[in-house]
């Protein structure tokens, strides 16, 4: 039996709500298959489409003269996390029924900690929400302060910083819901990201990459295992090329060899790698990189590829 910090990718939860629902109750089979096991399961997941859904409707309905209100960046991440995490513990407890396995499932909407010296305010390059022409891009940064960059010939678009998340603020209750045997979804996302300011926390408009947050995470629930789950069966070298070469096992020195010589791609599976290895480094643990279809397999060391010391 081992603690597990699961990290679900894109691919766990689709597009549409139905999508969502649809790809949730195969994901929720998979997590409770693992509860069944005996293992105890933290979730966490990404909401890149979700969020840019939720953003992408405000911006709209406002500038439609709808009357919706303008909606901060971080409030979009907090409903992206009630949506995403209400279809996950529907469908955990639907499975824990099933199974007759007595424990709940629920969600906390989780604040994650980060630094306003963090360079990544220097610099943001996380594109959020919709496209705009030149000319709507320079009244946003005007108007809003808003930075705007031009994304590949598709337009103009905001981008927000990606800072590294320090702190997880609800940390406490995960733990303690976790030592009670329940399940817990947290760090949604990659978490709100807040600074400290007048004695408490406040929102700002960043991304908070999900590999980081839920690697975070695994540290402060102190958990044996980091379960990176995705849409490959393990990470390659020569990744795509005639040279592609699929890994089993990666050692902390070779890991970062890699990294240096570019096999990761930037955005997609770098932050998983690297994540993997700061748990690993961290806590002398054990990370894998799979797919949700391989992980029973990637834990019984049969499949995935595993990153240790
Ligand atoms: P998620 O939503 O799970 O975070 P991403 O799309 O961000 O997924 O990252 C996973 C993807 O990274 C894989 O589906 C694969 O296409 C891509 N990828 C890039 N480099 C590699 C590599 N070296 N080995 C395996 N997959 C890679
Ligand atoms: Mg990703």
């Amino acid at each position: 039996m081992a603690k597990i910090v699961v990290a679900l990718g894109g691919n766990a939860l689709g597009s549409t709500p139905q999508e969502q629902k649809d790809a949730v109750a195969f994901t929720a089979e998979s997590i409770v298959s693992l509860v069944e096991e005996g293992h105890e399961i933290i979730l966490g997941h990404g909401n890149g489409p979700q969020v840019g859904m939720i953003n992408l409707a405000f911006e709209s309905s406002a500038s439609n003269g709808e009357g919706t209100p303008e909606m901060p960046f971080p409030e979009c991440g907090a409903m992206s996390q009630g949506y995403i995490g209400y279809h996950l513990q529907n469908a955990i407890q639907k499975k824990l029924a099933a199974r007759g396995i007595e424990k709940s499932a629920a969600t906390v909407i989780t604040q994650v900690l980060v630094s306003e010296e963090d360079e990544a305010f220097q610099k943001p390059t996380k594109p959020v929400g919709s496209f705009y022409s030149k000319k709507e891009a320079d009244k946003l940064e005007q108007e809003k302060g808003y930075n705007m960059i031009e994304d590949a010939g598709r337009g103009y678009r905001r981008v927000v910083p990606s800072p590294i998340p320090l702190d997880i603020v609800e940390k406490k209750l995960i733990k303690k819901l976790v030592d009670d045997g329940d399940i817990v979804i947290a760090c949604g996302g990659g978490g709100i990201p807040v600074i400290r300011k007048n004695g408490g926390f406040e929102g700002v408009p960043a991304v908070i990459d999900k590999d980081f947050a839920c690697e975070t995470l695994a540290e402060l629930v102190e958990a044996d295992v980091f379960l990176i789950l995705t849409a490959v069966d393990k990470v390659a070298i020569n990744f795509g090329t005639d040279e592609e070469e699929w890994l089993s096992e990666l050692d902390l020195e070779t890991a970062k060899k890699y990294c240096q010589e570019g096999h990761f791609a930037a955005g997609s599976m770098l932050p998983k790698v690297r994540a993997a290895m700061n748990f690993v480094e961290e806590t002398g643990g054990r990370a894998l990189i799979t797919s949700l279809e391989k992980a029973a397999q990637a834990l019984a060391g049969k499949d995935g590829t595993v990153i240790k010391k």
